[in-house]
């Protein structure tokens, strides 16, 4: 049974998009102006950031390289004290809550205390992402499978993902710049071609993202060559040949094979 809740405050987990404001929800920027409280990760795009009017009260949880501002338990409590206190609560997160974003573990402690919540979904960064750089991440010639993978996971060895590229899948890599050799060499291990297309768009949605472009074979010399900058997204697969990217290759002779990978 539901249970009722026991304030009037109500604490919504907000999807703020990839980064550009035009890419939020009307329900996300009906929120932002009607809110009493708006916690926000660093991810959030400045510009939707400014659409939170001056009266509204902001809290910052960016975890930032040289310090972990707030640990996911205390802005759990955060969110679930400031709403029991009768507030509206916005948790503005990037993308979409739910994908890579902790959305479940702060549902699942609004849940526990009894407070009421809803979740508005926002724009992905591979779906960000892909349509800024013309790539289809399914397309019926080249991938009838797609799926996204965190590619930051402390033990990588351990994660299974055999199966998800190749033939006929794209596989979308979150949070994978400081992995990304370590992602190409479990890939080929695998068994997928090192000669598979792979693109990666660098700040997807803003205007000076870059999109480029390798084999899977020269994935981490590319990041590493190109000083590929966070946020960033890798993708594998066949469709990836199809982007708006710059060929970015190590060795002569390699744009053909991304063209004419099959
Ligand atoms: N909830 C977010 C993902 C959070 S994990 C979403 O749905 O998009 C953070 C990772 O997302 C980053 O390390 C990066 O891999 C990816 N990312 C987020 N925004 C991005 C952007 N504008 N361009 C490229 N990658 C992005």
């Amino acid at each position: 049974m539901e249970k009722t809740p026991i304030s009037a405050g109500k604490l919504w987990l907000v999807g703020a998009g990839p980064g550009d404001p035009d890419m939020l929800t009307l329900r996300a920027a009906r929120l932002l102006a009607s809110a009493d409280l708006v916690v926000h990760d660093g991810l959030v795009g400045e510009g939707v950031l400014a659409l939170i009017p001056a009266h509204v009260e902001r809290i910052s949880v960016a975890k930032q390289r040289s310090r972990h501002t707030m640990k996911q338990d205390l802005i759990n409590d955060l969110l679930v004290r400031e709403t029991l206190a009768g507030r509206q609560v916005v948790r503005l997160k990037g993308g979409d809550p739910f994908i890579f974003g902790r959305g479940g573990e702060e549902l699942d402690a609004a849940r526990k205390s009894g407070v009421a919540v809803e979740v508005v979904p926002g724009i992905t960064a591979a779906a960000g992402c892909a349509a800024q750089a013309g790539l289809p991440l399914t397309h019926r010639e080249d991938a009838s499978a797609v799926s996204f993978v965190a590619g930051q996971c402390k033990d990588l060895t351990d994660q299974d993902w055999s199966g998800l590229a190749g033939h006929g899948r794209t596989l979308v890599i979150y949070m994978g710049l400081a992995t990304a050799s370590a992602i190409a060499d479990k890939l080929i291990a695998d068994g997928v071609s090192p000669d598979l297309p792979v693109a990666v768009i660098e700040r997807g949605t803003a205007a000076d993202a870059r999109v480029l472009r390798t084999l899977l074979t020269d994935l981490g010399d590319l990041v590493a060559r190109e000083k590929v900058q966070s946020p960033s997204l890798i993708i594998v697969g066949k469709v990836a040949s199809r982007a708006d990217a710059l060929d970015c290759l190590g060795a002569p002779g390699v744009a053909e094979k991304i063209r004419d990978f099959s």
